[in-house]
């Protein structure tokens, strides 16, 4: 089959994968459950935030003009009138020589210009003593200073923080419309498997790629729907990612049986049942990589077996097609440059991407090696907080030099500020 698929660069296999991918449908959620995820509307603003001019501070609405001269040596004496606390509307105006006791968020009462704090202040029975000048407008929050009436407040594509939430709240927004989750179809192939709670048999090893694979797909905002183990025959593997595109998958991942064992047979089923966009790729981990589409319609990325290969491999193709399908547009993990501590071998011409572990000190970023960086040594993973991009024409990498690092926990959206 090499023959028939040249390997290709990281960035022609990301092109072609993502070019299988847009934004899904919308969807209506409740409110707390648009975290996370992309708006599908353009939502206006129904009122004016603040409704209406209110109380910075809690205190006394005032006449600026009554408190001219106002000091603690010359204090300024006003009527107690009224209060009124957040919530209400004071029935009565401030006039000349009086003063409305006032709390934080009540709206402002007629009459009233400004509102001097209670530290400001110096009560004596129904009289209340000016201690500072103000001038108009102070401690007045104005009403529509935040949100206006009309506005469009937050439009279609905002991802969805804890500050939009309280936004739509503040519009008044019990549902939202926001793309929907990618469904993301995952199976494992080995006959080697088994599944979690059974005792691995002689030659048997336990199943791991299904779950830190889901993993991946929950952290990025995808639902994973899990298709179990397929033995190593086309008929089983072939009905395996028919259940897949049967359960509406968007994608479908396969892991191990990619590369040119016996019984490697997901590329061959894939060219069965689909069609394969390319095989391989000019990486480390991750080669033997497979992108393809099954029945014309459903996406598969074939990744590798090894329990390293497949999230370094789900980490580059699957997540930023996930995130494309939810309509994100920052799709490219924040790398930083980091100075090596190791030195690192680097023997072929593909692209290496090794576990570090970054620490910042000082005003730089270090990088060293997590340990044995074998594709089957989970650990690797397990203590990596980045993975450290050694070019493909690179003839070492020396401890010292500086490489580039993707930092696998930082959000995309600071690769995109
Ligand atoms: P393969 O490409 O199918 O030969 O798989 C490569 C290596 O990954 C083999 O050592 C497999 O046993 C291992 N492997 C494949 N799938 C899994 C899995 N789901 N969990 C753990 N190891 C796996
Ligand atoms: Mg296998």
């Amino acid at each position: 089959m090499e023959e028939f698929y040249p390997m290709i660069s990281v960035e022609e296999a990301l092109e072609k994968v993502l070019s299988m991918f847009h934004p899904l449908e919308p969807e209506e959620v409740d409110l707390l459950d648009s975290l996370g995820r992309v708006l599908a509307e353009d939502v206006f603003a129904d009122m004016d935030i603040p409704p209406l001019d209110n109380s910075a501070m809690d205190g006394y609405a005032v006449r600026a003009e009554d408190t001219k001269g106002a000091s603690p040596e010359n204090p300024r004496p006003l009527r107690i009138i009224h209060e009124v606390p957040a919530g209400y509307i004071s029935e009565k105006a401030v006039e000349p020589g009086t003063a409305i006791r006032i709390m934080t968020g009540a709206p402002i009462p007629p009459g009233a210009d400004a509102v001097v704090r209670f530290e400001d202040t110096r009560r004596e029975g129904d009289t209340i003593y000016i201690l500072k000048e103000v001038k108009p407008g102070t401690e007045i929050r104005k009403a529509g200073e935040d949100v206006k009436k009309g506005e469009l407040k937050l439009p279609k594509g905002t991802l969805i923080r804890p500050a939009e939430i309280g936004m739509l709240a503040a519009l008044g927004k019990k549902r939202v419309k926001v793309i929907r989750r990618p469904r993301v179809a995952i199976l494992a192939t080995g006959d080697e498997l088994v599944d979690l709670g059974e005792t691995p048999g002689p030659g048997k090893i336990r199943n791991t790629n299904t779950y830190s694979n889901a993993a991946q797909v929950i952290k990025y905002g995808g639902i994973p729907i899990i298709l179990g183990i397929a033995r190593d025959r086309r008929e089983e593997l072939a009905a395996k990612l028919r259940e897949g595109v049967e359960k509406g998958a968007d994608l479908i991942l396969t892991s191990g049986g990619v590369s040119v064992g016996d019984f490697d047979l997901v590329k061959e089923v894939l060219a069965i049942e689909g069609e394969i966009t390319f095989w391989r790729v000019r990486m480390k981990p991750g080669k033997p990589l497979a992108f393809g589409v099954l029945n014309g319609k459903v996406p598969l990325l074939g990744l590798p077996g090894n329990p390293v290969s497949v999230m370094v491999a789900f980490e580059l193709f699957a997540r930023p097609a996930i995130l494309k399908m939810q309509g994100r547009t920052c799709l490219e993990k924040p790398t930083i440059e980091a100075i090596l501590m190791d030195e690192i071998p680097h023997k072929d011409d593909r692209r290496h991407f090794i576990r570090v572990i970054v620490e910042r000190r000082g005003d730089g970023w270090y990088a060293r090696l997590t340990g044995a960086q074998g594709s089957g040594i989970l650990t690797s993973m397990v203590k990596a907080n980045g993975l450290a991009i050694i070019p493909e024409d690179w003839k070492k990498a020396e401890a010292g030099s500086k490489v580039k690092v993707m930092m696998l926990d930082w959000p995309e959206e600071m690769a995109c500020q």
